[in-house]
C-alpha cells in the first residue's frame, strides 16, 4: 500500500515500526546498541549520526506525518532548534524572527548569536509586512511560530514562504503549538519543520525531546552539523516517542475538540474578560486560521476579569494542575506573566496584552463536564 495514500491514524500507528523478525512481536524492539559493525555494512551506524534503528524508523514516521521527505530526531526541542540554526547560519548571515516566539527560541538568538557574529532581527509584528520590513540583502533565513505562545496569534504560513522563496531565504517554522494532526507547513511552501516532540508528539509529559523534517536536501546539511554538536536522543526515549505518537491522532483531535467547548464555556463566563483562541469566531485571524489548519489545537489563553485573582484561581482548582510545559493529556495552566514572560517588566507586558490575570490553558483529553465543572468551582471558591 502505498505511504500516502495512508490516513493519518495508520501512519502514526503503523509507519516507522521495525518489524521483530526474530519473535514476532507485535511492537517494535528497542536496539539499545552504541557499537556497530563497520565491516560488510551499508550502514555505519552510531547514537550521535542520529541512524541507529529506533532513530532512522521513527524519522520515517516524522517525515511521514509532516509530508516530508526526511527528519531526524533530537534529544530535545533545542537541540532541534539550535542545530537547525546552526546548520543554515554563519558569521555574517543574518535571520528574520518573528516578534512572539518561544521564549527559549528568542534566548537562544539573543545570546549566542552574536558570539557567532550571526545578525538577527526580531519582526515589529507578525503581518507579513513585519517580515518584508526586516529582509535584508544578507538575510538567510525567515523563522516564524504559529499559533503563537500564550496569546495564539496567527501568522499567514503560505504568505511568509511566498516572501522567502524568490528571495532565496529559507523559511522555518515551530510548529509545536499546531502539531503535524492541525497544521502540515511544508505543504504551504515552508523549508524546514521543527518540534518540541516534548510536546504533543510525546503527549504524556515524560519524554524530552526534538524533531525536524524537511527536503533530504536540507536535511543533509541540518545532518552534516548535528553529527557535530551531538543533541542526539536515547533509543529508549525514542522507542517511547514512537508508541507515543501511535495515539497522536486521536489525543490531538480530542484536544481540539475539549478546547473549542471550553473558549466557549469561558467566553461566555461572566468571570472572563477576554478569550483567545483561533477556533473563535471573533478571534481577528480566525478565517486565516481556519485557511491553514485542520485544528484549532488544544492550547487556548483567558484573562479573568479584575476582581479575581488569577493565583488564587489556579491554586482552587481541583483536577486541572497549574503547571508547565503543556499538551499532555493532562489539563494544565500557568500564568505567563510568572513564567515564559518573567522577565519582561510590567509595561512590556502589558503592551503584549500578558496582564497578571491572562491564564494559559493547555486543555487535556479528561471529559469536557469534568473540566468545566472544576473551572466553575474554582470560581466560585475564590468568590466567596
Ligand atoms: N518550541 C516551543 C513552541 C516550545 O513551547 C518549547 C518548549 O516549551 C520549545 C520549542 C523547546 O522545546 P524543549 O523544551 O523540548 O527543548
Amino acid at each position: 500500500m502505498s505511504e500516502e495514500k495512508l490516513g493519518l491514524n495508520t501512519i502514526c500507528t503503523h509507519i516507522g515500526e521495525i518489524k521483530d523478525e526474530q519473535f514476532k512481536g507485535a511492537v517494535s524492539p528497542i536496539y539499545m546498541s552504541t557499537s556497530y559493525a563497520f565491516e560488510n555494512v551499508d550502514v555505519k551506524r552510531y547514537p550521535r549520526y542520529f541512524n541507529t534503528p529506533n532513530q532512522a524508523y521513527l524519522s520515517k514516521k516524522i517525515a511521514a506525518l509532516e509530508h516530508a521527505e526526511a527528519a531526524m530526531i533530537f534529544a530535545s526541542g533545542m537541540a532541534a532548534i539550535s542545530t537547525v540554526f546552526f546548520a543554515l547560519l554563519k558569521a555574517g548571515d543574518h535571520i528574520v524572527v518573528q516578534n512572539t516566539l518561544y521564549g527559549g527560541t528568542a534566548n537562544f538568538i539573543r545570546e549566542e548569536f552574536p558570539k557567532h557574529g550571526i545578525e538577527f532581527t526580531f519582526t515589529n509584528g507578525y503581518n507579513v509586512s513585519d517580515f518584508s520590513a526586516a529582509i535584508k540583502p544578507n538575510t538567510k533565513v525567515i523563522h516564524i511560530e504559529t499559533p503563537s505562545n500564550p496569546l495564539l496569534t496567527i501568522t499567514d504560513i503560505k504568505a511568509v514562504a511566498n516572501l522567502a522563496k524568490p528571495n532565496n531565504i529559507i523559511s522555518t517554522i515551530d510548529n509545536t503549538f499546531a502539531s503535524p494532526v492541525n497544521q502540515n507547513p511544508i505543504d504551504l511552501g515552508v523549508d524546514i519543520v521543527m518540534h518540541s516532540a516534548t510536546k504533543y508528539l510525546g503527549g504524556h509529559s515524560d519524554i524530552l525531546a526534538g524533531a525536524v523534517a524537511s527536503s533530504n536536501q536540507h536535511m543533509e546539511t541540518i545532518w552534516n552539523v548535528g553529527k557535530n554538536l551531538g543533541g542526539s536522543l536515547s533509543d529508549f526515549t525514542v522507542w517511547m516517542l514512537e508508541r507515543s505518537i501511535k495515539t497522536l491522532g486521536l489525543r490531538v483531535k480530542a484536544q481540539n475538540r475539549n478546547a473549542k467547548k471550553l473558549a466557549k464555556f469561558l467566553q461566555d463566563h461572566d468571570a472572563v474578560k477576554k478569550v483567545y483562541y483561533p477556533g473563535l469566531k471573533n478571534h481577528p485571524q480566525h478565517a486565516l486560521a481556519k485557511s491553514q489548519m485542520k485544528g484549532f489545537g488544544g492550547m487556548l489563553s483567558f484573562e479573568l476579569i479584575d476582581s479575581f485573582n488569577a493565583n488564587e484561581f489556579l491554586s482552587a482548582l481541583k483536577l486541572i494542575k497549574p503547571s508547565m510545559s503543556l499538551a499532555g493529556v493532562e489539563s494544565t495552566m500557568l500564568l505567563p506573566y510568572s513564567t515564559s514572560h518573567a522577565l519582561l517588566t510590567q509595561e512590556q507586558r502589558d503592551a503584549l496584552g500578558i496582564t497578571n490575570n491572562l491564564i494559559r490553558f493547555s486543555v487535556g483529553i479528561e471529559s469536557k463536564r469534568d473540566l468545566m465543572l472544576d473551572i466553575e468551582q474554582a470560581i466560585q471558591s475564590i468568590n466567596s
